[in-house]
């Protein structure tokens, strides 16, 4: 091929390539039509249920598959609607009192709009060093809020699972828990720990190491007291106790184990303690709660999930530790490649400390949200949703209905105990009702072999009106169940 040849040949793929830079005119087309779409999604919020029933299960989308051509995006927007934005849990409603909602506070999408059409490079400080220490800036915040001390740092992560997952790698790597190590290495946890914990001691090559369960009190928290004795006993069978998980509540039932008693029986026996606060972590910022976290700043490393208590869009947790060095310990890397990022390293990158190399630029969308709002405002709606917790638990038993213990942070386990019938059927038979009436969404859960239902209050759009709209719905299903039994005596 002549120079010419090739010349043109490249000339004519640039005029087909550049149609990816859509200018100016289609830009406004296209932010217009986005912005009319989420204006529609947010006017109509405030009342918006908490689960949509929809029988097809968002299949249409599968005829959306991409083609060689584009398409309009009012056409495509079109699509999201039908198949996507009504199918299933709505978790930005206001009636999302199911699983630990997250939210999605505006300003967070303003964050990944920008993020992603600057698409600056947080990975690594030498590639864009105002992110990076953007994104360190806001993990030193959350390691002063804990109360970790200078020399702590962490990783932001997806979320509250890849947090713990990066946890346990690093404390089985301080710990020096190599493979040949892992069957006498032992980790204590409670039986209300995340399920995400048991995936990451498996994903950590620690499927083999002995877990045990610490029994709970009667508040569901773990047992100190139990853990000393089961880490005395592991000892004197010769076994070493590396790892303590805790929780800063639990996804059940919101409990909060002892942080402070765990920290001292980890002390004793030299044990890592990781403590799960993805769920509360959070609840830290409030004065009436401080005293629930103490204990928290002598942990090793922590989760906590700004995507929940923060009320920030899924999509960004944080793994704090307390000795970055540990951390860097477990993820740094070298390669040649690369060589020109090290000469500048001034600060930790988030490549050194995480399983990631390109990532997602989520500084911005934490970053933005508290910037704008300041933080007076997370801690007035983290206040409120504790409240509405304390006041749902008490109404609920005006209702007839049972409960557990008072709600450390804002979930709560109820159940109602019919006159006659299998109970465990009642409550799935009445959270069904509750999903099916759409207003608002709750879960269940079974612990130690009882149904219960759950009311977990965590979305910034939950307000009083929320929580009374699900009093009225419990009402009217514990009727319309009750109606509906036969009722014989035998
Ligand atoms: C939600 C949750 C997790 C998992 O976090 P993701 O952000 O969903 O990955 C872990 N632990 C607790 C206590 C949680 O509530």
């Amino acid at each position: 091929m002549s120079n010419e040849d090739m010349r043109s040949r490249i000339l004519d793929l640039e005029r087909e390539a550049r149609r990816l830079e859509p200018g100016r005119a289609m830009r406004d087309q296209w932010n217009a039509a986005v912005k009319q779409y989420a204006d529609q999604f947010l006017d109509a919020i405030d009342d918006a249920p908490g689960y949509e029933y929809d029988p097809d299960e968002g299949k249409g989308i599968e005829a959306w598959l991409p083609a060689e051509e584009g398409r309009p995006l009012e056409q495509v927007l079109g699509a999201l609607e039908a198949h996507v934005d009504h199918s299933g849990i709505n978790p930005a409603s206001g009636g999302h009192l199911g699983y630990i909602p997250g939210g999605g506070v505006f300003p967070s999408a303003l964050g990944d709009y920008l993020a992603a059409v600057t698409n600056r490079y947080a990975g690594i400080y030498f590639a864009n060093p105002g992110a990076v220490r953007m994104e360190n800036m806001m993990l030193r915040w959350l390691c002063r809020l804990v109360g970790y001390p200078d020399g702590a740092l962490g990783n932001l992560t997806s979320g509250g699972s890849v947090a713990n997952l990066i946890g346990i790698v690093t404390a089985r790597d301080d710990r020096g828990v190599t493979s040949a190590e892992v069957p006498r290495s032992v980790i204590y946890l409670s039986a209300q720990v995340h399920h995400s914990v048991h995936k990451a001691i498996r994903i950590a090559g620690l499927a083999e190491a002995p877990v045990r369960y610490v029994p709970l009190d009667a508040h569901y928290r773990l047992d100190a007291a139990a853990l000393a004795q089961m880490v005395e006993a592991d000892k004197q069978a010769g076994l070493r106790p590396f790892l303590v998980i805790a929780s800063a509540g639990t996804t059940d039932t919101g409990a909060m184990d002892p942080l402070d008693a765990i920290a001292d029986v980890a002390e004793a026996h030299d044990m890592w303690l990781h403590v799960d606060a993805a769920y509360g972590g959070f609840f830290i910022l409030l004065d009436e709660l401080r005293d629930r976290f103490k204990g928290l700043e002598r942990s090793h490393s922590l989760a906590i999930d700004p995507h929940k208590g923060l009320f920030l869009p899924y999509g960004v947790g944080a793994v704090l530790v307390r000795d970055v060095q540990a951390l860097m310990k477990s993820h740094f890397y070298r390669a040649n490649y690369m060589q020109d990022a090290l000469e500048h390293a001034n600060q930790l990158s988030p490549a050194d400390l995480s399983p990631e190399l390109t990532k997602h630029f989520r500084g911005l969308r934490f970053w933005l949200p508290l910037q704008l709002y300041g933080l007076a405002p997370f801690r007035a709606a983290l206040a409120e949703k504790r409240a509405l917790a304390l006041y749902f638990h008490r109404e609920v038993q005006r209702l007839g209905f049972a409960v557990g213990p008072e709600p450390d942070l804002s979930v709560v386990i109820y159940r109602y105990v019919p006159e006659q019938g299998d109970a465990n059927e009642f409550n799935r038979r009445l959270a069904q009702y509750v999903q099916r009436d759409g207003r608002v969404f709750i879960s269940s859960t079974t612990i130690d072999g009882t149904v219960w239902l759950r009311l977990a209050c965590l979305s910034f759009r939950t307000h009083l009106k929320h929580i009374d709209t699900l009093l009225e719905v419990l009402q009217a299903g514990v009727q319309a169940l009750t109606a509906a039994s036969p009722a014989s005596h035998t």
